[in-house]
């Protein structure tokens, strides 16, 4: 997609954020854990790369995608830590994981005996990492009961293609108030871990949520995502252990002041129409950038001040009430703060009725990222 380095608006990511906030978890770690870094959907939309680069710079050891490709993308910027691709890959892509040294997701003994073929069909030396996922109530992948995991793991025990370098879970509600739903999960964590012999390299059931309010399951990594950006991973049901510091902010600039005269309507369906003389401002952003239409009627910063935005927010503009004139230039705070006021990701989500994850990486590649 077309990057709009011409027009003045802009995610601006603290990189300084980002690294306080890895660097504070990691150093809260039990000793000789891995922080591996949750980069996938470009970094939750700040910028894969420069994420990685400023999670290694943290303390991060290892990162987590969702899917092959941006493994490749980690791996062709130069990236030679630990990768493990938490979705499932189709087991035809078995050598080309091995040869870039990207670990699997592996869920079940077909996937296993698929790749195994793929591997032995190809030139490919390297063995095949894997992490063997368990599904203990997130229903989403993963190994369904110990005995299939048994016989997984008995089967990599003859493979020298395969190495079984990872076993995990994911918790559903490791963000929430009540935590019998995430016991129930534990429990059968420990079901599973009863039929190994011998634990894998990494052991891991965090997700940020599970690492800052639970002890769970002796784990030796975690997968730090959300809170990495500086976002309670809860919304507002947990408190945070620390500070989180959020790293990202929307700005732009007013590139259109003017005023509107009583009974003047503003944008698609004419929906709003001014009672009286009023100052309005365009803003050059709409929903292609990912500033979603439901925003109608929210609000932005300019010199601090709270400017509701009027009528539909179009595909690559929106309008805003302004108190007074301002100059063309003056800078608006979509996302962050302005002279002691804010604007959070948890309020953007909560007006759209959605959570802030969807928000942050819903920021379409169109609008420029700036590194602080
Ligand atoms: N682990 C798995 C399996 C995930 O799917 C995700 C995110 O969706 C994470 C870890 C990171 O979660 P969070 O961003 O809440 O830390």
């Amino acid at each position: 997609m077309t990057i709009g380095i011409h027009r003045p608006t802009r995610l601006v990511i603290d990189r300084q954020a980002l690294y306080d906030n890895i660097a504070t978890e990691k150093a809260r770690l039990k000793p000789n854990t891995d922080l591996f870094m949750v980069v996938k959907a470009n970094g939750y939309g700040h910028g894969i790369l420069q994420v990685a680069q400023t999670a290694v710079e943290a303390g991060a050891t290892g990162f987590c995608v969702a899917i092959l490709d941006e493994a490749l993308q980690l791996r062709h910027a130069g990236f030679n830590q630990p990768i493990l691709v938490l979705g499932i890959t189709a087991p035809k892509y078995a050598a080309l994981m091995a040869e870039y040294h990207v670990s699997a997701t592996v869920g079940t003994l077909d996937w296993l005996q698929a790749a195994k073929r793929v591997l032995t069909a190809s030139d490919e030396k390297q063995p095949l990492s894997v992490h063997l996922g368990l599904d203990t109530g997130m229903g989403r992948i993963g190994f369904q009961q110990p005995a299939d995991l048994k016989v997984a793991v008995d089967t990599l025990a003859q493979s020298e293609q395969i190495s079984f370098d990872g076993i995990f879970t994911h918790f559903s509600t490791a963000d929430a108030a009540d935590t019998d739903y995430f016991h129930q999960q534990v429990d059968r964590w420990q079901a599973f871990m009863a039929v190994l012999d011998k634990k894998p390299r990494y052991v891991h059931v965090s997700n940020s949520a599970t690492s800052l309010w639970h002890d769970a399951c002796n784990g030796n990594m975690i997968r730090f995502g959300v809170a990495a950006y500086g976002l309670n991973p809860s919304g507002t049901e947990l408190k945070e252990p620390f500070t989180l510091k959020p790293a990202m902010s929307l700005t732009s600039e007013l590139v259109f002041v003017k005023q509107l005269k009583a009974g003047r309507s503003v944008s698609y369906g004419a929906t709003y129409t001014a009672k009286q003389d009023e100052w309005v401002g365009t803003l050059p952003i709409g929903y292609a950038d990912g500033y979603e239409r439901r925003l109608q009627g929210f609000h932005v910063l300019v010199d601090g001040q709270i400017c509701e935005i009027i009528g539909r927010i179009c595909m690559d503009q929106l309008m805003i009430r302004l108190p007074h004139e301002f100059a063309e230039g003056t800078t608006v705070t979509l996302v962050g703060k302005d002279h002691g006021a804010e604007i959070t990701l948890q309020d953007v989500a909560d007006y759209c009725g959605t959570i802030h994850y969807e928000i942050a990486c819903g920021f379409t590649e169109r609008i420029q990222r700036v590194y602080k």
